[in-house]
């Protein structure tokens, strides 16, 4: 079951990223990110870190 859960966190935080700035979660591809083809949606800074498992 412990597999299931891992599964569960990875759908949930694969790929997200927070705005350095003002801290909107985004859902991006992390080719798209390393390439600062992804703007965010709130300040339109390409600058972003990965959400942090909790
Ligand atoms: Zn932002």
């Amino acid at each position: 079951m412990a597999t299931k859960i891992k599964e569960a966190q990875d759908r949930l935080f694969k790929n997200m990223f927070v705005c350095q700035r003002c801290e909107t979660k985004m859902r991006a591809d992390p080719q798209k990110i390393l390439k600062g083809k992804v703007k965010c949606r709130k300040c339109g800074r390409s600058q972003f870190r990965v959400l942090k498992k909790k």
